[in-house]
C-alpha cells in the first residue's frame, strides 16, 4: 500500500510534534505550586500540559482545540454548552453507542431530541448533526461535504466525531464541520492508557463559549492524560500507516474465510469513503454466523486481546452484541488493529475462524 504523502499542515505539525515534551516535573503536573515565572493556573481552568496539548491538536486538525476527561465528556460539553433546551439532534445511526446512549438516556430528560439518521444519506433537519466518519462498529462513511453543506443550508451545527480517523487521515474542518470530536483516549493517545477527549472548534468563540462551561463542569483532562496524548502525537502518523495497511490486508483475507459473512471495513471500495481519505484507519468489524460463533472467536485468539478499547497499539477484538444488542447483529466483532505483524495476527483470527463450524 502506498500512501499519498501528508497535507502540509499534518506535516508540519507533527514536526512540532516532535519537539520537547514538556517536563513532567512538579511545576509542570502541578502547577499551582510553583508556576513561576509563567502564570499560575488552576487547574479546572487550565494547566501547562493541557494548553501545550490543545496547541498541538488544534494545530493538526486546523482549529481550536479544548480537552476534557474523556470523548463522552467532551459530547456532554459540547451538547450542553451549545444547545438549547428543546433543540433537536439528528446522529449517526451504527456509530458510537454511547454517544447515543447519553443523548437518549440522559439528556432527553433536560428536553433534548434525538434522531438516529443513516448518514450515507441527507441529514435530517435539526439543530445539530452529528456524524462519524468510519463509524463505530457498522464502518458507515458520509459524503461529507453535502451532508455539512445541506446540514447548515438548514441551520444546523454540525459535529464529526473523527475519533477512529484522527487528523492524520480525515481533517473535518477543512470540509466545513463546525466541531470535531475525538475520544482522544483512542488513536491519539494510542497506548491504552489514558482516558480523555476533545473538542476541535472551527470558530474562536465556540472556543470560548466551550471553554467557560468547562471551567463551570469542572469535566477537564488531568495533565497526565494530556501528556500522554502529546507523547501519542509523536507517533501517530507512523502507527495510522501501519495500522491501516495491516487493517486493509486484514480485511482481504477475512473476506474470503468461509467463516466469515461479511467484512464492514471502507478500505474495501467504498467510493465515497476513498474520495475523502487516502487510508482507512485500524477499525473494522466483520460478521460470523451468530453469537455463539462470536463467543467461540473471542475465547479462542491469543495474540488478540478480548478488549472494548480501541485504536492503540495492541489488536483488540469484541463482540458487540454485549454492549449494543439491539443495534448490531449478534455475530458481528469489531476488530481494532494495533502494530503487531499481519502474519501473527492473521494466524490468531485464522485458527479462531477455521475452529468455526463453517470454517
Ligand atoms: N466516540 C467514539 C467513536 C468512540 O469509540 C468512543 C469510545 O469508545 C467515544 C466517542 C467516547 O470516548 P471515551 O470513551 O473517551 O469517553
Amino acid at each position: 500500500m502506498t500512501f499519498r504523502s501528508r497535507p502540509e499542515a499534518i506535516r508540519q505539525d507533527t514536526r512540532l510534534a516532535q519537539g520537547e515534551l514538556p517536563a513532567l516535573d512538579r511545576a509542570t503536573i502541578h502547577p499551582y505550586v510553583d508556576a513561576s515565572p509563567g502564570p499560575v493556573y488552576y487547574q479546572r481552568e487550565a494547566h501547562p500540559v493541557g494548553l501545550e496539548a490543545e496547541a498541538v491538536l488544534g494545530g493538526l486538525d486546523g482549529g481550536h482545540a479544548l480537552l476534557f476527561s474523556s470523548g463522552s465528556g467532551a459530547t456532554t460539553a459540547l451538547l450542553l454548552a451549545l444547545l438549547e433546551p428543546g433543540a433537536t439532534v439528528a446522529v449517526a445511526d451504527g456509530g458510537y453507542f454511547g454517544t447515543y446512549a447519553l443523548m437518549q438516556n440522559e439528556l432527553t430528560r433536560w428536553g433534548l431530541r434525538v434522531e438516529a439518521f443513516d448518514q450515507t444519506g441527507e441529514p435530517p433537519n435539526a439543530d445539530l448533526v452529528w456524524l462519524e466518519p468510519c463509524a463505530n462498529p457498522m464502518m458507515s462513511f458520509p459524503d461529507l461535504d453535502p451532508a455539512i453543506s445541506q446540514a447548515q443550508a438548514s441551520g444546523a451545527l454540525v459535529v464529526v466525531d473523527n475519533t477512529v480517523l484522527s487528523p492524520v487521515l480525515l481533517r473535518p474542518l477543512e470540509h466545513g464541520a463546525d466541531f470535531v470530536l475525538h475520544s482522544a483516549t483512542k488513536i491519539l493517545a494510542g497506548h491504552h492508557d489514558a482516558l480523555l477527549g476533545a473538542v476541535v472548534c472551527a470558530r474562536v468563540e465556540d472556543h470560548v463559549r466551550l471553554r467557560e462551561f468547562r471551567t463551570a463542569s469542572g469535566i477537564v483532562a488531568a495533565p497526565d492524560p494530556a501528556w500522554l496524548m502529546l507523547r501519542g502525537i509523536k507517533t501517530l502518523s507512523l502507527r495510522t500507516d501501519r495500522q491501516s495497511a495491516t487493517a486493509l490486508e486484514l480485511a482481504r483475507r477475512l473476506t474470503r474465510h468461509p467463516a466469515v459473512e461479511r467484512v464492514r471495513y471502507p478500505g474495501l471500495g467504498d467510493p465515497v469513503a476513498a474520495s475523502y481519505v487516502d487510508a482507512f484507519g485500524p477499525l473494522l468489524s466483520f460478521d460470523v454466523a451468530g453469537a455463539r460463533e462470536a463467543a467461540s472467536v473471542e475465547k479462542s485468539l491469543s495474540l488478540i486481546e478480548n478488549a472494548t478499547s480501541l485504536g492503540g497499539v495492541a489488536s483488540t477484538l469484541e463482540a458487540r452484541a454485549r454492549w449494543e444488542p439491539d443495534r448490531v447483529p449478534p455475530g458481528l466483532l469489531r476488530l481494532s488493529v494495533g502494530l503487531e505483524d499481519v502474519e501473527d495476527l492473521w494466524a490468531d483470527l485464522a485458527q479462531a475462524l477455521d475452529a468455526l463450524p463453517s470454517g
